[in-house]
């Protein structure tokens, strides 16, 4: 069956129509030759413009062409464009990490920051091992990690090994560290029995942690980690009210670290700057990433308690850790000036009233679609989950990839409108989906054109598809 429409064969066309030197990536190898980006929207080399309502992978967070982020990079360009950590450091380097440490209420007391959200990842696990042998030298058995099926913590090994996206792990399982077990998430729509009350969702969730924690030894777990709002693997599901305080204390039961990873749910996403902030919890180790710096450059980050870094900086080693290029000069600017305009702007007030427009208009919209399985999220962060059949929650067969095709449906010049693709699983325990995630900047009348140009883009990819497909 053919659902998508606009995919090229891969080397068919570079920017220039000729044959592309370029190594794709998976399905949705980029095909659309990108010129500029003007506020919310992208304008292709033809001219074509795409309102961008999801930034991008959720990383767009203050539109595009600011020049004022574009000059503070060209300042530090000027100033230094690189330094090396091991004998430099920068006074935008200081200004970022005081910037986060201090917008953690005290919680958190160090930054590292690196270029990507997996090189968080790596870093978030490898302090978490390193915490434990500067605890104690009994505390060498902590070698494990457990976290939750469909879920995404980055593409390098270490980080593909503690994520659960069976997809993304499938070719690479032989290469991965085999000390990480996994549990279910929180997820309403394909988790929660009907009739069940949150409370006991969340008491029978707490018992399959607790359960875990026993059968591979709770004195051999480093750490529990878990998105506090489940992006690429699940399509924005949050979890219910009570879920990531009670998995704290299962962790602190057996003296284990909670790692959340607000990659691509913090830095402001879900309307608080970090999403923890609405969970009541803080973590032991935060990873951020997208949002922090809005695109403008390469930049992420790991945010470390002060009950670890205590334990660390009273160790007998440093972290034995490091990327040539971690604390790019450039990626802090980027990164402290997107950072100001959000406060400056008070952009996380409109982040909470457009996320409430935004998921009341795609309710009213689409709630009631044969095929809209699920409609979820929080703050500028929301996932619609699609399914063949409502009554038995049935996602569609995988291979008929129906997220990446909606969303290829949107890029075309009848909508001109782009979402970001979420593919089902093959084993049906989880669907489709496609992301919804515009700037923080975004305006009232933008959402009402967004939900507008979707409910289109859904309505019309059905009504001409299901005539193909066994529903
Ligand atoms: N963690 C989460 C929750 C993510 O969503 C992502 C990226 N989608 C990553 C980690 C990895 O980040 P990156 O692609 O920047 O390496």
């Amino acid at each position: 069956m053919v659902l998508r429409q606009l995919n090229p064969k891969p080397d068919e066309n570079g920017v220039d129509g000729k044959k592309s030197a370029v190594l794709h990536r998976d399905l949705g190898y980029g095909f659309l030759p990108l010129a500029e980006g003007e506020g919310n929207y992208l304008v292709l080399e033809n001219g074509r413009r795409i309102f961008d309502a999801s930034g991008g992978a959720a990383v767009g967070c203050i539109g595009w062409g600011n020049e004022r982020v574009a000059r503070a990079v060209m300042r530090q360009m000027l100033a230094i464009p690189y330094c090396s950590t091991v004998f430099y450091t920068t006074k935008v380097q200081e200004e970022l990490c005081r910037y986060l440490v201090d917008s953690t209420n005290g919680n958190m007391s160090r930054a590292y920051l690196v270029n990507s959200g997996s090189e968080a990842m790596e870093a978030a696990v490898k302090l978490a091992r390193q915490y434990f042998l500067e605890l104690s030298p009994a505390q060498d058995q902590r070698t494990r990690f457990i976290s939750r099926r469909q879920s995404y913590h980055g593409i390098t090994l270490g980080a593909l090994a503690v994520g659960g996206h069976e997809y993304r792990r499938a070719k690479f399982e032989p290469l991965l560290m085999k000390n990480v077990s996994r549990v279910s998430p929180c997820n309403t729509f394909r988790g929660k029995k009907a009739g069940e009350t949150d409370e006991a969702y969340v008491a029978r969730l707490v018992e399959e942690l607790d359960a875990e924690f026993q059968a591979v030894g709770p004195e051999t777990v480093c750490a529990f980690v878990a998105e506090p709002v489940v992006g690429a693997a699940l399509g924005c599901v949050p979890s219910v009210p009570g879920y990531f305080k009670a998995v704290q204390t299962v962790c602190r039961k057996y003296g284990a670290l909670l790692i959340l990873d607000e990659v691509m749910c913090g830095m402001g996403r879900t309307g608080t700057l970090h999403a923890w902030e609405q969970e009541g919890v803080v973590p032991d180790i935060q990873t951020i990433g997208k949002a922090l710096g809005g695109g403008y450059q390469p930049v992420a980050g790991v945010l470390v308690n002060r009950r670890v870094i205590d334990v660390l900086e009273g160790g007998s080693s440093v972290f034995v850790h490091g990327h040539t290029y971690q604390g790019h000069p450039a990626g802090c600017a980027a990164a402290l000036e997107v950072q100001r305009i959000i406060q400056e702007e008070n952009l996380l007030a409109n982040v909470q009233a457009m996320g409430d427009l935004l998921s009341r208009r795609l309710q009213e919209r689409l709630g009631d679609r044969p095929n809209v399985g699920n409609i979820r999220g929080r703050g500028l962060f929301w996932g619609i989950e699609f399914v063949a059949d409502k009554e038995k929650l049935e996602p569609f067969p995988s291979d008929d990839h129906v997220g990446l095709a909606i969303c290829e449906r949107g890029l075309t010049a009848e909508y001109g409108i782009s979402v970001y693709p979420g593919a089902g699983s093959a084993d049906g325990i989880r669907g489709d989906h496609i992301i919804i995630s515009p700037a923080f900047n975004v305006r009232s009348e933008e959402i009402e054109w967004i939900v507008d140009a979707i409910g289109r883009v859904v309505d019309d990819f059905f009504a001409t598809a299901t005539a193909h497909m066994a529903v």
